[in-house]
Formats: C-alpha cells, sequence, structure tokens
C-alpha cells in the first residue's frame, strides 16, 4: 500500500506525546492516557476547524527537539509498516519546529535520521519526507519559506527529502500569493503539492496547477467544475484525498455529500489518505474501509486508486 499524505504532527503516537511533554515539563490538561487522546483526537464532524487546528498545539510543542523529531518520524515509519505500507511520504513543516532554537536545517537532519532508522528497523517501507510550506503573511514568514524551499533543494538528492508542499489556511491566504516560492521551487526542480480545494473553492485548484503542483493535497472542490476535473484527468494529477478529515474540518457538509465517488467517476486520479492519523483516529485501512461502505467503491476500483497512489509518488 502507498499513502502520500500524512502529517507528522497530527499522527504521533498518544503515549509518546505523553513521554515527550513529561521528559520536557510540557504541561497538558489530562490525567491519564484517554483523557489525552480526547486531548489530541478532534470529534467528526468538528465545531470549527480552530477546533480542528487545535489539536496540533501539544505534538508541536513537543517537536522542538532534535531526538523528539528523530523518534516521532522513526515510530510513524514503524507505525505505517505496521499497517502493511510499503510507501509513503510523511510531511511536516520546518519553520513549525523552531521554538527552541533549532534551525530549519537541526530539524530536517533529524528527520531524516528518524526516517533512516525506521527503514533500517523496518526495511519493507520505503519513506520520505515532505517539507511543508506555510501559508501565512510578512516578510519573516516568506523568508522561512523560501528557506525550506532552499534546504529542499539542497537535500533532495539524499533520497529521503522527495519534494515540498504548501500547507494552511487557504481561504484566508489564497494559493496565488505563493508563486514566487514555486517559481523557485520550479528552478530547483523540486517535486511539489499543493494542500488546495479543501476549504477554499476550484479556483484555489486552479491557481495550484499554475504554480506547477504535480499533485493536488485534498483537491475536493474541483468535483463542482467540470472543465477541472477533466484537465486534472487528462493531466493525470493525483489527487491526495482524506475522506475522514474532510468530513471532521467540513470541506463536506457530511460524508454523504463527499464527492470521492463523482471524482472517480470523471477520471481524476483520486488516492485514499489518512492526513492525521491521531487527530482524526483513523489508518490507511480504515479510509480505505470507509470508502466501501460509504461509497461503494470496489476491490478493483481500490487497486485502481493504489496503482494512482503508487505512480504518484515523488519518491524516485
Ligand atoms: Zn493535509
Amino acid at each position: 500500500m502507498t499513502e502520500l499524505h500524512i502529517h507528522l504532527d497530527g499522527s504521533l503516537r498518544p503515549e509518546t506525546v505523553w513521554e515527550l511533554a513529561k521528559e520536557q515539563n510540557i504541561p497538558f490538561e489530562a490525567e491519564n492516557m484517554a483523557g489525552l487522546r480526547t486531548l489530541l483526537q478532534a470529534p467528526v464532524p468538528c465545531g470549527s476547524l480552530s477546533e480542528y487546528l487545535s489539536r496540533f498545539a501539544l505534538p508541536v510543542a513537543c517537536l522542538q527537539e532534535e531526538y523528539a523529531l528523530e523518534r516521532a518520524v522513526r515510530e510513524l515509519t514503524e507505525d505505517l509498516a505496521g499497517e502493511g505500507q510499503t510507501c509513503a511520504e510523511i510531511r511536516f513543516a520546518p519553520k513549525l519546529h523552531l521554538q527552541k532554537g533549532l534551525s530549519q536545517e537541526q530539524v530536517i537532519r533529524a528527520a531524516i535520521r528518524g526516517a533512516e532508522q525506521g527503514m533500517k528497523h523496518v526495511p519493507s517501507i520505503r519513506v520520505g519526507l515532505l517539507l511543508c510550506c506555510m501559508r501565512g503573511e510578512g516578510a519573516e514568514n516568506e523568508g522561512q519559506n523560501m528557506e525550506t524551499i532552499d534546504l529542499a533543494s539542497d537535500f533532495q538528492n539524499g533520497g529521503v527529502v522527495c519534494g515540498v508542499d504548501l500547507a494552511g489556511a487557504e481561504e484566508v491566504y489564497d494559493t496565488g500569493l505563493f508563486r514566487n516560492l514555486f517559481l523557485r521551487a520550479d528552478r530547483y526542480g523540486l517535486k511539489r503539492t499543493i494542500h488546495a480545494g479543501e476549504a477554499d473553492g476550484p479556483d484555489s485548484v486552479r491557481k495550484a496547477l499554475d504554480m506547477g503542483a504535480m499533485r493536488i493535497g485534498h483537491g475536493i472542490s474541483a468535483a463542482k467544475d467540470e472543465s477541472l476535473m477533466r484537465e486534472l484527468a487528462d493531466r493525470r494529477i493525483p489527487l491526495e484525498v482524506c475522506i475522514t478529515s474532510n468530513v471532521q474540518t467540513k470541506g463536506v457538509p457530511s460524508l454523504q455529500d463527499h464527492p470521492i465517488r463523482r471524482l472517480y467517476e470523471a477520471g481524476v486520479r483520486v488516492t485514499l489518505n489518512t492526513d492525521n492519523r491521531t487527530v482524526s483516529d483513523t489508518t490507511l485501512a480504515k479510509e480505505i474501509s470507509l470508502a466501501k461502505s460509504a461509497f461503494g467503491f470496489t476491490d478493483r476500483e481500490l487497486e485502481q486508486m493504489e496503482r494512482y497512489a503508487a505512480e504518484g509518488t515523488f519518491l524516485a
């Protein structure tokens, strides 16, 4: 199995969050593991996007030191392999891990070490890292994003860093604002995916394509636009669809309203992903069985989606 869209900070083992928080004296409001799980998991659906995003505060606070980043990536690699995955791309934004003085380069090196340790331990899986730039405003954000792109270029031949992404609030910060970033990524020959068409409309997906996105994170609003679906199908652009997450963040009004079937029937290369395993309390196996039970996908169709994912991976 192949998975293309997994955020590190949303996919930590709750037991690990507990240990890291205790070791680093990071306070949290839970007295036992059950309480901590509640803190880390978002309800379906969430009251608001900010309620969903609040679930990331503690894991991100725990991932401000090299040993913690290394451990988190290693464990996630092992967890994915344990679920039968053979190829997976894990993503994180280096600039969110600088609160205790690490540089982006140190953050990336720690994550690479974790991935390498995990693959050494469980050789059945191949893991790549996607470096996320963040939507936002101001010179500092832009400078940090540019640094992320530069570092992705420096590390791209090492075999673990396999591309870049853009994440964050697309309905607040228009995809088109980040053109310079992706011009630079293009010059470096970086592979790129962009979160688009999740909270925002089809236009966001079009702008992502204009900026050279080779895959789209979510992209579900493309279903509202026939010509865009045709373009995605013709250009063989995979969509990294995350059904449970889309319901939680109200990217769709309800599960039944999710357009995954419509996108698939239009010939769009739909792939199944978890987005955030811990926050959404899901696994790829759960997403596959949800696709079967809620949308009637057959085993043959699911095999086709797996082929789309395997062909769409940025891992060479
Ligand atoms: Zn995502």
